[in-house]
């Protein structure tokens, strides 16, 4: 039987594309210690975001199997698979100009504990009854990013770095166990990117999980414990960010000398 203190294990998975092979028999495990972070690597086109979107129900593997704590969710919905502790971070597209970033991580919260439309309806209902406790557990979230400063903001007033940290602030709203985060650093400055990496340990250090698709080498081989590189759709390497930063066969196909 399935071992269910291995956290997250994805076991050959494929996706097929029309002719396309986005994803040819990857797998990973990421063990049973909690708190580490793990990065997936690899050119432009590799499959790192199909094998993301795999793992987080937003697209459904041709063949494998991802396991969560021993528990088979292929194919399960978005919803269903954060429900169970497995989140990824949400994109600028479900950034609303209008609500304040408080209102955004009490929004993310409250669909993160619903099971439909109706009991979206029926919690914000009760959230509203609830409105203090809501603001409260919202604020906390953001307080430990650091982000208490600008709880009243509305999101049209911050800048790009803000409403990255903001999609991190609102997948942890969903209290997950594994934080799914694609590329969290792009287009930050170097200041923005050191804090976004200190705030990434600071999350892992609270004993979640982290999955990391990232380009900015220096930030990776700096956060990772363990790294997996795709190319092509394989897997072609991983280990150890000393081990893959002298893998030949990674320096050829993608990090160059
Ligand atoms: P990465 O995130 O590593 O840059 P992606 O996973 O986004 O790579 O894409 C891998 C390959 O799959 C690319 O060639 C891309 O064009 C293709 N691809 C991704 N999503 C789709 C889709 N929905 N339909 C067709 N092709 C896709
Ligand atoms: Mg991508």
């Amino acid at each position: 039987p399935p071992d269910k203190r291995v956290i997250l294990e994805a076991s050959g998975l494929s996706k097929r594309f029309g002719g396309l092979l986005a994803n040819d028999d990857v797998s990973l495990s990421l063990g049973t210690e909690t708190g580490k972070v793990t990065s997936v690597i690899g050119p432009n086109g590799a499959g790192k975001s199909t094998f993301f979107k795999m793992l987080a129900g937003f697209c459904t593997p041709t063949t494998g199997k991802v396991r969560l704590f021993g528990e088979d969710i292929t194919g399960l919905n978005p919803h269903k698979i954060s429900a169970r502790g497995l989140v990824r971070t949400f994109q600028e597209t479900t950034i609303f100009p209008e609500l304040t970033a408080l209102e955004h991580v009490a929004l993310a919260r409250q669909l993160s504990r619903s099971a439909n439309d109706f009991q979206v309806f029926a919690n914000t209902l009760s959230a509203r009854r609830d409105e203090d406790r809501m603001r409260a557990d919202a604020l906390e979230i953001l307080r430990f990013l650091d982000l208490d400063g600008v709880a009243s903001s509305v999101a049209k007033t911050l800048p790009h770095g803000y409403l990255r940290l903001l999609g991190i602030a609102m997948g942890m709203a969903a209290s997950p166990k594994v934080l799914l985060l694609d590329e969290p650093y792009a287009g930050l400055n170097p200041d923005e990117t050191d804090r976004a990496v200190e705030l990434t340990r600071k999350i892992a250090a609270s004993g979640v999980s982290i999955l990391l698709v990232e380009h900015d080498m220096k930030a990776v081989m700096k956060i990772s414990d363990h790294i997996h590189v795709l190319y092509f759709g394989k897997k072609i390497a991983e280990g150890t960010p000393e081990e893959i930063r002298n893998n030949e066969q990674v320096i050829e196909a993608y990090l160059g000398k």
